[in-house]
């Protein structure tokens, strides 16, 4: 997969060199670039925002500067993604259909964000989505862009080393949250772990996890258990 972030703060997405999305990068897995949006201004100052039309506090980036970017960056089959707190909320659902993209380019805004017109423009020419990572307002969309490549990036196949460990996840196919979990050593500062897990009894830990995951997301996310088809549940998950 290729991934283009543009930003005026390039250097704020240097953890992407970091863990596994640095490794995913130096295997060829992902082929991710990040660009400063100033190498497409065209003034001394290189200059990327201008006071609001109408009014008003705060800067807004301009769309002339922007579009040249995205024209030098976009290829026929890319995703844009355009963070901001107005966008469709982005989930652990957004992450695995962006996972199966060939490429994504992320347009990180700042000020008051980038004129309107520049999103759509580009959604009559390519696939545009305004991603809202929650509810609160950052200062920029680097934020954004750190979070939507590690939730993607972790998906693409070889990224995690034990897919294993994508299965059970919160947020993944079963629509709940993960149960508790716990290493060595089995006693720490008077508390211990369950006994079930100790027990090496594969059918008993598999339904005390299935469990504490139905339990902790009554009490934490009834929302998420609400939205979860009963036809796939099992008895005993209606007796917990
Ligand atoms: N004036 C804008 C508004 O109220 O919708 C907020 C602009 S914010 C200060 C600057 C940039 O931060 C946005 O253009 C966007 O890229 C990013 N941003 C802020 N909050 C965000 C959020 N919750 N999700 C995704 N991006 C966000």
């Amino acid at each position: 997969m290729r991934v283009d972030v543009v930003s005026i703060f390039p250097e704020y997405l240097a953890p992407l060199e970091l863990s596994l999305v640095g490794k995913a990068r130096t295997s060829g897995l992902l082929d991710l670039r990040v660009h400063d949006l100033r190498d497409w201004t065209d003034d001394r100052h290189r200059t990327v925002d201008d006071t609001p039309f109408g009014g008003g506090a705060g800067m807004v980036m301009r769309p002339d500067v922007w579009g040249r970017a995205l024209d030098d960056v976009l290829t026929p089959e890319a995703h844009l993604l355009v963070p901001s707190p107005a966008g469709a909320p982005f989930t652990q659902r957004t992450a695995e259909e962006l996972a199966g993209e060939q490429h994504l380019v992320v347009a990180c805004g700042r000020y008051e964000g980038i004129d309107a017109r520049v999103a759509e423009h580009y959604a009559a020419r390519a696939r545009v989505t305004e991603v809202s990572l929650g509810d609160y307002v950052l200062n920029g969309g680097e934020v954004a862009a750190l979070v939507v490549v590690e939730a993607v990036a972790r998906l693409l196949p070889g990224v995690v080393g034990n897919p294993e460990s994508l299965v059970e996840e919160s947020h993944g196919a079963a629509g709940l949250l993960e149960y508790p979990v716990y290493t060595k050593p089995p006693s720490w500062q008077g508390h211990d772990v369950p006994d079930v897990l100790l027990s090496g009894h594969h059918a008993r830990i598999a339904r005390w996890r299935r469990d504490q995951a139905l339990r902790r997301t009554a009490v934490r996310r009834p929302d998420l258990l609400e939205a979860l088809d009963v036809a796939r549940w099992d008895r005993h998950d209606l007796e917990v």
